[in-house]
C-alpha cells in the first residue's frame, strides 16, 4: 500500500480544515494524567505524522508551551471558534507533529496501535484484549512498523 493518500479532517464547527498527504507514521492512546486533564477524558489519541506532509487552514490558536512528562515542551493548537484540539507540537518529536486522530473524517481507519502510561489508566478501561501497552513510553524502534521508521528517517535527513 503507497503511503500517498489524501487525508482531511476538520474542528467541529468547520473553521479549521487540515489536509495529510501521507498516512500517519503511528497512532497511540495515552492515559497520563496530563493528557487526562486537557482533554477531560480518559486517554487522548494521536497520529504522528511527518510534519511536511499536514497542511492546515483556518484561524487557529496555541496553548502556552507546556512541560510534558519528559521534560520538554509540548504545545496544543486548536481552533480559534470552537476549540477544538486539532494538533500537538511535542519538542521531543523532532519533524513530527501529532494530529489529534478523531478529528480525521476517517478516524475508524486509525487506531490505537499502541496503549500509553497505562499506569494511570482507568480501571474501568478494558484493555486485556490488547498487546502493544505499556506502563510508560515504549522504544519507537522496537515498536513502529520498519515502514514508519525508515520514512521519518529519510524525512529527517533530507531536512539536515
Ligand atoms: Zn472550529
Ligand atoms: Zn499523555
Amino acid at each position: 500500500m503507497s503511503n500517498k493518500v489524501e487525508l482531511k479532517g476538520k474542528c467541529l464547527c468547520g473553521a479549521v480544515k487540515y489536509k495529510l498527504s501521507e498516512k500517519p507514521l503511528f497512532t497511540q492512546a495515552c492515559h497520563c494524567k496530563d493528557c487526562k486533564v486537557l482533554t477531560g477524558s480518559s486517554y487522548v489519541i494521536n497520529s504522528s505524522v511527518v510534519e511536511n506532509t499536514f497542511s492546515i487552514e483556518g484561524e487557529i490558536s496555541s496553548t502556552i508551551k507546556l512541560q510534558a512528562g519528559s521534560g520538554k515542551y509540548v504545545q496544543m493548537f486548536f481552533c480559534n471558534k470552537c476549540g477544538s484540539y486539532i494538533y500537538t507540537d511535542y519538542e521531543s518529536a523532532i519533524g513530527r507533529l501529532n494530529v489529534r486522530t478523531k478529528t480525521l473524517e476517517k478516524s475508524e481507519e486509525f487506531p490505537p496501535q499502541a496503549h500509553i502510561f497505562t499506569k494511570d489508566k482507568d480501571e474501568w478501561v478494558n484493555l486485556s484484549n490488547f498487546n502493544n501497552c505499556f506502563e510508560k513510553m515504549y522504544d519507537p524502534k522496537e515498536t513502529w512498523p520498519k515502514e514508519s521508521l525508515s520514512r521519518i528517517k529519510e524525512y529527517l535527513n533530507i531536512k539536515k
